[in-house]
């Protein structure tokens, strides 16, 4: 047996097998997926006919136009090898820019066809000549050495194809494409040197084997696809949450304005009748916050930047505020709403509790909105070990239940069920999402019992630190409405929008301080710069050609400057706060102007001197 003829059976076997996994297994429907199988059948055919053909031109029997005729299909087999092999290493240097529709692609496929064929042409019309001794056997002659040159050409064509693309042999899926050309380009001049080798089909099919498991294995193609159908999510949603923090700014700009005169509305002298209105318009955009707030949440939460912010906290005056809150939204509903605290709460604890808050004030107001008649029971207990104190809430009501088969998708954002029944109630179907997404951010749990017309019970068990020697802790109530008078006060008030201008000024008139409106920041630095004395400056961020923060940096850039600067804003995103002071602002305001908010920061800064 020659060296050749044990190469091509080994061949034989290893593409059969690679032929069997490759059309077995899920494959992408890729121009270059269809070019590698065109390979690996041609590869079998090649090595089928070289087994052949070794037989017939051994056997002194054969006769000669059946040696000329299998011979000369071996050689086409080559042709076509090659033809498709450059093929596929063009498409794969073109990569992602590679459309078999281009006019532009389709003329070179097609020139290039139109070569292959009239090689293929001359090599069936030229003649070939046959060796055969002992145990020797091959063919020769002109015909074959037309295939040596078309071979020749090959490997042109792929340097060319290799250098032209030079930047992408960084990328190591390449690398093979260099060791095929190494590798044919030897195994080619030992052919030619010693055409009994027979090595040229076996180098070939061996070429086909290493593609798959280097380029072509359709796992690390499948792997790349979803790599990349990943990156394109992840742009989309990241696209998704700058749209949604874009609308939530554009819309709460508006809302500005109808809340801000709205409160202002209601300490004016109107009638009765008028002030209901006015509530129930406050009422309105109250919930329209609170569902722009929600959207914004749930798509921090889905981008990965919601944050936990913990700080020190009194968790019981958190509780009278929840209740307080809770007992607001009852409205005209006669709920029997009982309150069990523990009186064992720790006094100070470290934590987010402004996310505390809004997880138990999400689930009383749930419990408020889908109860009709009953009670509400709001019961906080805690367990203590060591430093760690286990706050575990449990609303329950008497309301209409949920159903045993829906409690699974209860806390999937958008899903609201019954709606026939609670056509009447609003709501988003982002409140129980959120809280989930909290609740898990805190390292909390949270289970749901619930009967079907009966009721349901939410309980929430989260653990916080407990802090003996508080620090820095910030009172999370909000400081109740006591009236301060800025007399004598100056406030710089500066915003692009005419609207939220008489907003603020609106409500500051309550203070008697004397407001000084500019619409940009450039205006603002004038009137600073020319001597004018202020106590405090409002300033709105997103101002067209230049914003609050740049406004700021250029008024410090005079070492002089003291003027407590709050900023002003609709850019009400969480860690914005945290962003604004970090950028030199003393305090953060943001819009709807909340009017406590705005009564903390004029005691905080003018009440002081
Ligand atoms: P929303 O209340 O804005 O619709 P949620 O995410 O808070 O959204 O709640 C999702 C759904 O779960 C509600 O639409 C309601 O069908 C159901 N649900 C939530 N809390 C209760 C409850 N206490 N009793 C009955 N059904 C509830």
């Amino acid at each position: 047996m020659s060296i050749g003829f044990t190469f091509s059976a080994c061949s034989f076997f290893y593409i059969l097998l690679l032929t069997i996994v490759f059309f077995c297994k899920k494959r992408l429907n890729s121009v270059e997926n269809k070019i590698y199988s065109y390979l690996i059948i041609t590869s079998l055919c090649g090595v089928v006919l070289a087994l052949t053909c070794y037989f017939t031109i051994l056997n002194h029997n054969t006769i000669p136009i059946i040696n000329t005729i299998v011979s000369k299909a071996l050689l086409i087999y080559y042709l076509v090898y090659l033809m498709i092999l450059t093929i596929y290493i063009y498409v794969i240097s073109k990569e992602v820019t590679f459309d078999v529709r281009n006019p532009k692609y389709k003329k070179i496929l097609h020139i290039w066809l139109l070569i292959s064929l009239m090689v293929s042409i001359f090599v069936i019309c030229l003649p070939l000549e046959f060796y055969n001794k002992g145990n020797v056997a091959y063919s020769y002659g002109i015909s074959a050495n037309l295939v040596y040159l078309f071979s020749g050409l090959c490997i042109f064509i792929w340097l060319i194809l290799m250098i032209s693309n030079y930047k992408n042999l960084k990328n190591k899926k390449y690398l093979p494409m260099f060791a095929f050309i190494l590798l044919g380009s030897v195994v080619m001049i030992l052919q030619k040197i010693n055409p009994g080798l027979l090595l040229l089909t076996s180098m070939e099919a061996f070429i086909t084997f290493v593609i798959y498991f280097t380029i072509e294995n359709p796992d690390l193609k499948m792997i790349n696809e979803l790599n990349l159908a990943k990156d394109q999510a992840e742009k989309a949603n990241n696209a998704k949450s700058e749209f949604l923090s874009n609308m939530s700014h554009e819309i709460r700009t508006p809302l500005n304005a109808i809340v801000g005169f709205s409160q202002v509305l209601l300490e004016d002298n109107i009638p009765d009748s008028a002030k209901d209105e006015v509530k129930d318009i406050l009422m309105a955009s109250e919930s329209l916050l609170d569902i722009v707030n929600g959207i914004l949440d749930i798509s921090k939460i889905e981008s990965g930047k919601l944050e936990i912010v913990n700080t020190e906290y009194r968790p019981q005056k958190i509780m009278k505020e929840l209740v307080a809150l809770t007992k607001a939204r009852l409205g005209e509903k006669d709920l029997d709403f009982r309150v069990s605290i523990d009186p064992t709460m720790p006094e100070y604890l470290y934590g987010d509790y402004v996310r505390l808050k809004q997880i138990i004030l999400n689930l009383l107001t749930n419990a408020i909105k889908y109860t009709k008649e009953g009670y509400v029971d709001f019961k906080v207990s805690t367990v203590q070990q060591g430093d760690i104190c286990r706050i575990i809430t449990s609303v329950e009501d008497s309301g209409i239940g949920i159903e045993q088969s829906k409690i699974d998708k209860l806390f999937t954002k958008f899903e609201r069920f019954d709606l026939e029944k609670n056509i009447t109630i609003e709501g988003t179907g982002l409140g129980l999402a959120i809280t989930k997404k909290l609740v898990e951010l805190m390292n909390g749990k949270i289970v749901v019992q619930s009967v079907y017309g009966e009721g349901s019970r939410f309980t929430v068990a989260i653990d916080q630190r407990i802090v003996l020697n508080p620090t820095k802790v910030i009172d999370a109530t909000n400081e109740f409405f006591v009236f301060f008078d800025a007399i004598g006060k100056k406030i710089l008030l500066v915003d692009d929008n005419k609207v939220n201008l008489k907003v603020a000024s609106r409500l500051l008139t309550a203070y008697n301080a004397e407001v000084t409106e500019v619409s940009s920041g450039y205006e603002a630095i004038e009137k600073i710069r020319s001597g004018n004395h202020y106590d405090l400056v409002l300033l709105d961020d997103m101002m067209p050609k230049m914003s609050g923060v740049e406004t700021l940096k250029k008024l410090k850039e005079d070492s002089n400057y003291s003027i407590p600067t709050v900023a002003l804003t609709a850019n009400a995103i969480s860690g914005m706060k945290e962003k604004y002071i970090d950028q030199g602002f003393d305090d953060y305001l943001s819009k709807p102007i909340d009017k406590n908010e705005l009564n903390r920061v004029i005691r905080k800064f003018l009440a002081k001197k």
